[in-house]
């Protein structure tokens, strides 16, 4: 058995955790963990199925061994240029936003109280940076939710009705869509917690069915040549000085000799809609509306998925906003991790053997990640003042 940490990614194709919460009250349970990477689930009284998967975390397994498996392994790609795509899939209360987005600071004891993969990855992004004394960095954050088919900016609240444009063949982009530069891994954890308060403002204002919306966090991080940022410097000071002494502008060939490349990774998190099956939530009106379009996107996502796994030629991507903000990911270019929560009741059995079908057929996405190389006309320094830094984190250890 593999012991915690071993766990080694395949960038091959879709990574895929499942996490089981503790149950409820004194429920009956209908799943049973077998080793570190398979569940059982009974679906009679009399007939189990078992999955298999990259990694099982059951009941005693806390937010630290989840961080260790699913998140430390995406910081090292996108600092290294290649976009990162972590999603919590799953029904209503099993769980996921706990894993992803839960900022407690671990202050108290108690699962409740320890910080999700969010905090957690913040805080090592930054250290891992420090680290790297060839590189400087820059990070800038965006938040969105995609609700009914529709993008609202989640950090800039009047920002709604945001617009998905092609930026290449494969490419999307929130148009409009407001980022904030992050020095520090402390503004970093602010911004996204006042984000996550506007996610709990929503679902008390949409009487509880934000369960309903995709709630997307998007961390871009830029890395460049520390010689290259100090050799442009330069050059830019001896061509200010020649212009002042000859009195011409002949620093626009020097320049041009020295473009600022990097590499830029952006790792989007994405906490989905509850997976449950409209019939079962007993919408009615505007709000069967509501859940149809979300069951929509993810019957989509769904759909994707299995024609991505049984590698079909057509992959509806378009059929959805939450499949065509996806895309990029899904089509094989980021490291995709699917972290798949499940509620361990008999109760929930039926949603619960759906839920664990999707996430063995996301098993057989193919990926093959890129670096992102990029060029930049910033000079060094606007560069320079935007850098990020982990002083504050540093000093803590
Ligand atoms: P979801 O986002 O999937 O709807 P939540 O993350 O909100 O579900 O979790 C539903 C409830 O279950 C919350 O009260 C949460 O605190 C609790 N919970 C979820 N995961 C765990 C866990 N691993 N251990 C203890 N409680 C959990
Ligand atoms: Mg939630």
């Amino acid at each position: 058995m593999d012991k915690e940490g071993d766990y080694e990614s395949d960038n091959s194709r879709v990574n895929v955790f499942v996490r089981v919460r503790p149950v409820k009250g004194k429920e009956e349970k209908a799943t049973r963990q077998a080793g570190d990477k398979s569940v059982r689930i009974s679906v009679t009284k009399k007939s189990e199925k078992t999955f298999v998967y990259d990694r099982l975390f059951g009941e005693k397994d806390g937010q630290q061994a989840v961080y260790d498996v699913v998140g430390r392994p995406v910081i090292q790609d996108v600092l290294k240029g290649y976009n990162g795509c972590i999603m919590a899939y799953g029904q209503t209360g099993a769980g996921k936003t706990h894993s992803l987005l839960n900022m407690a600071n671990g202050s108290a004891k108690g699962e409740l109280n320890q910080p999700g993969l969010v905090p957690r990855i913040v805080t090592d992004l930054y250290i891992a940076m420090a680290a790297d004394f060839m590189g400087m960095f820059t990070v800038s954050v965006a938040m969105c939710q995609i609700y009914n088919e529709q993008i609202d900016d989640l950090l800039k609240p009047k920002n709604t009705n945001l617009r998905l444009t092609m930026t290449n063949e494969k490419s999307w982009e929130v148009e409009g869509l407001s980022w904030y530069k992050c020095k520090t891994p402390e503004y970093l954890v602010s911004v996204i917690s006042n984000g996550r308060k506007r996610l709990v403002y929503a679902e008390t204002e949409m009487n509880k069915h934000s369960s309903r919306s995709h709630a997307v966090l998007m961390i871009k991080v830029q890395r460049h040549n520390r010689s290259d940022v100090v050799k442009k410097e330069q050059m830019e000071k001896e061509s200010a000085q020649a212009s002042d002494s000859e009195g011409e502008d002949c620093s626009s060939e020097a320049k041009k000799d020295v473009v600022l490349r990097g590499r830029q990774g952006i790792l989007s998190i994405i906490d989905l809609a509850g997976s449950e099956r409209v019939k079962k939530s007993k919408s009615s009106g505007i709000q069967f509306t509501e859940a149809k379009k979300i069951n929509n996107s993810l019957l989509v996502l769904g759909q994707c998925v299995q024609a991505l796994a049984f590698k079909k030629g057509h992959v509806p991507y378009r059929d959805s906003v939450l499949t065509k903000f996806l895309e990029p990911s899904l089509s094989g270019t980021a490291r995709v991790n699917l972290l798949v929560c499940v509620a361990p009741e008999r109760i929930h059995a039926n949603e619960s053997i759906s839920t664990l079908e999707f996430a063995y057929r996301a098993m057989s996405v193919a990926t093959s990640p890129t670096v992102n190389e990029m060029t930049v006309c910033t000079s060094p320094k606007e560069l320079i003042a935007d850098l990020a830094s982990a002083a504050s984190v540093v000093k803590l250890e």
